[in-house]
């Protein structure tokens, strides 16, 4: 038996001659691009991937071993001062990707790699725990059963079941003074270890896994293609209505993945969102999923981390953070609702999980799934490109109709708290029948249009082929494009009616349903929702029961629910997403109505959903109705294309913030400046910079805040212009200004 290394970590304060020495790159967290060299003893087996402390000004710092170094002849190169782990936490294709998005998405190396951690890894916690093993005299002791107690002689058979030893952790349920008892008679010693997982690896066996249903048609196919070519990297982008099944055709390919003992990644929008698909999972699989989430606390983080890398979690649910996830084996993920903007980070870190997670199952060589009934544009494309590979699921699983979609015309109508009267007698119609009702209103907060009530006209930008938006703090309209600005009229320049911005919550909404429809049960979802645990799953409950017939909700109720008894699904304003002010908005709108629509007629009651709008003719709105949501996302693929926009041009948003009102805007002209003059004139590869103009929301925490849209044709020259501005540039903090690069930039509020 190998002798105990009681304290393995190693200083090498006293070892700095260089001899004896190797040189290592570490990943520092900290604003700076570089990496920096430190010298580590030949004595510790340092790997790519362990946490150090290292010296650093007069303090010292944790990171990450990134990258063994030549040393330079005059350089001075200081010890770390100590190695943290025995074993690298994070494993070389993983550490590849850190780098890759480090650089993609421009931001420091060693931030980036404190997203692969958990958190209180990040914090610098051990890994080395105190563990227990058997020594041959207690080998012995309990084939002569000389031990009388009946407690030592069962913790001794406890701690023998494990050669490789028992960490303490494990051995709560047994009072200290056994242990130490069995360690003064010699028969076990304690070594330090390092610390693994707790991990149920199967559920309760009590619970039969459910049984799968007979696939139809369409999953089959999809199914039998994908399964064919689970040895490589593909892209499988599955494009299924809402119910068609789409979560049959992963449980499927996670099986027969599971099947080779390799592991699977599923990524999903909100994981207040999840219960229900855990819970699926679970049953389905027969074993516990590692859920992974910004909710958790710090223990069960760690646990949940420890179990993916080591293997023990076979599969693992997370939201956005969790791409970063350590994986022993993995050779499957899935990022469900592709399209959803959760995905990317905006603030710091601004990455795309769904982009990330593409780039990781590249590299591990193992097949990806992109689930979605309405795909994002990008992944559309791609598909177009050939890129990825589509696979469709066009009906409904369970034999449900899809929803008709109807628009009420709401000009001039008499509108109670945003309600039409014809949108009221529906409700009410419904509600009598015994269905239930989803109010759904898309209230994106800070900005909105200004529009006609009477006629439909809204106020368009002179100079751009935009709509304006309506700044209520500052009371001015004004245009995200170009920047122009101007006073509201006071009557609407297309019929003279008296113009006023109007403002409706869900909130309101939820007192004049009240009013209204007295004694039928009103549940609310919104962000207010989530704010508390348990408190969604409340509220669900009381729309389960059917104790709430009339739900009111902004986008969590589009996310994934499946509300069986929904007869009548109502979008209460169409417009202000229709005429959103930045380029991603009828994307949005589209995906959104179509996924709330998804909420009706679930079961077998067939559902209806009704849009209130003042523009009954807007082309791309009956186009997406008509036709449905595969054509109009193909044409606001032309329209990107004509107007030089993501995905088909590649673009980065600068933001900068300050208190000063003039800082941040003229930071950007500064650099909108340097950028035209440097940068912006190859014919063969134009690069655009659209701005300064206002964010959305101009003013946050008393901060200005503006942005400066850089679009490009190829995207090495995106890259190239960034990596040039911020070398220019220098630190992101001047003068009491902050600036940021946001790559493929998603919410431009
Ligand atoms: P999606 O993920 O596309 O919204 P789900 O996988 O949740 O769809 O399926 C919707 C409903 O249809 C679920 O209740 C599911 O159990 C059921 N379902 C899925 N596939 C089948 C099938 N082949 N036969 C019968 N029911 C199915
Ligand atoms: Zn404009
Ligand atoms: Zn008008």
């Amino acid at each position: 038996m190998p002798k105990p290394n009681i304290d393995p970590s190693i200083s090498t304060r006293e070892a700095s001659s260089g001899e004896g020495m190797v040189y290592w790159q570490v990943a520092l967290p900290g604003p700076l691009q570089t990496l920096f060299t430190y010298a580590v003893s030949v004595d510790v087996n340092a790997q790519a991937g362990m946490r150090v402390q290292v010296p650093l000004g007069k303090g010292q710092r944790m990171g990450v071993l990134w990258s063994p170094a030549k040393k330079e002849a005059d350089w001075v190169i200081k010890p770390v001062l100590s190695v943290l782990d025995d074993e690298p936490l994070l494993d070389v294709d993983l550490l590849a990707c850190l780098g890759w998005a480090a650089d993609y998405y421009h931001f420091p190396l060693g931030e980036t790699v404190l997203a692969a951690l958990a958190p209180s890894l990040r914090q610098g916690q051990s890994l080395r725990g105190m563990a227990w093993r058997i020594l041959p005299s207690g080998e012995q002791a309990l084939v002569e059963r000389t031990l009388r107690g009946v407690r030592q002689r069962a913790l001794l058979e406890r701690i023998a079941q494990t050669p490789e030893g028992v960490s303490e952790s494990r051995l709560r349920d047994f009072p200290k003074a056994v242990r130490q008892r069995l360690a003064d008679m010699g028969l076990i010693e304690p070594f330090e270890q390092t610390v693994s997982s707790m991990w149920p690896v199967r559920a309760d066996t009590s619970a039969n896994t459910l049984p799968a249903p007979t696939l139809n048609e369409a999953q089959s196919a999809a199914v039998t293609e994908v399964a064919a070519s689970l040895d490589r990297f593909e892209v499988w982008l599955l494009e299924g209505v809402t119910g068609s099944g789409k979560t049959e055709v992963y449980l499927n390919l996670i099986d027969q993945v599971l099947a080779q003992g390799r592991q699977v990644m599923i990524l999903v929008p909100e994981i207040a969102l999840t219960p229900q698909l855990v819970t699926r999972f679970t049953d389905r699989l027969g074993l516990v999923p590692a859920v992974l989430h910004s909710g958790l606390n710090d223990g069960d983080r760690l646990n949940a981390w420890l179990a993916a890398r080591s293997g023990d979690a076979k599969v693992v649910i997370g939201t956005r953070s969790a791409v970063f996830q350590p994986f022993a084996d993995l050779g499957l993920i899935v990022v469900d609702e592709e399209h959803d903007g959760s995905f990317k980070q905006s603030e710091g870190f601004g990455y795309h999980a769904r982009d990330v997670a593409i780039w990781r199952a590249r590299r591990l060589g193992v097949p990806i799934m992109l689930g979605s009934a309405t795909p994002s544009l990008e992944s559309l494309r791609n598909v177009s490109l050939g890129r990825y590979h589509l696979l469709t699921l066009p009906e409904r699983a369970g034999g449900a109709a899809m929803p008709d979609i109807l628009l009420l015309d709401v000009r001039q109508q008499r509108m109670r708290g945003g309600l039409s009267d014809e949108l009221a007698a529906a409700i009410e119609t419904h509600l009598l029948a015994g269905g239930q009702v989803m109010l759904y209103l898309n209230r994106r907060g800070y900005a909105s249009n200004l529009l006609c009530h009477a006629c439909g006209w809204v106020a368009e930008c002179p100079n751009c082929d935009s709509y304006m938006t309506w700044h209520r703090g500052a009371q001015r309209l004004r245009c995200h494009h170009c920047g122009f600005e101007r006073q509201p009229p006071s009557v609407c320049p297309s019929c003279s009616t008296p113009l006023s911005p109007r403002g409706l919550g869900t909130e309101q909404l939820e007192d004049v349903l009240t009013g209204l429809f007295p004694g039928f049960g009103i549940e609310r979802l919104d962000r207010d929702a989530l704010s508390r645990v348990g408190e969604l799953d409340r509220r669900l409950a009381r729309i389960q029961s059917g104790e709430a017939r009339l739900i009111v909700g902004t986008q969590i109720l589009v996310k994934g629910h499946d509300f069986p008894h929904v007869s009548l699904v109502a979008v209460v304003d169409a417009d202000q997403a229709l005429f959103a002010n930045d380029f991603r908005g009828a994307e949005r709108f589209a995906q959104q109505l179509i996924q709330v629509a998804g909420r009706a007629g679930r079961a077998s009651r067939a559902g209806t959903v009704l849009v209130q709008t003042h523009q009954p003719e807007h082309v791309g709105l009956n186009r997406l109705i008509h036709a449905g949501y595969a054509s109009f996302a193909q044409t606001l693929l032309a329209e990107r294309a004509e107007a030089g926009l993501p995905p088909v041009r590649a673009a980065a948003l600068i933001r900068a913030d300050a208190r000063d009102v003039d800082a941040p805007r003229d930071l950007l002209t500064h650099m909108a400046d340097w950028l035209h003059e440097h940068l912006a004139d190859p014919a063969d590869s134009p690069l655009d910079v659209w701005g300064p103009v206002p964010a959305p929301l101009a003013r946050r925490a008393g901060r200005y805040r503006y942005q400066l849209l850089i679009l490009a044709d190829d995207r090495p020259r995106l890259h190239a212009a960034l990596s040039q501005l911020e070398s220019w540039q220098g630190s992101r903090r001047t003068k009491g200004i902050r600036w940021s690069i946001d790559v493929d930039p998603v919410d431009m509020a």
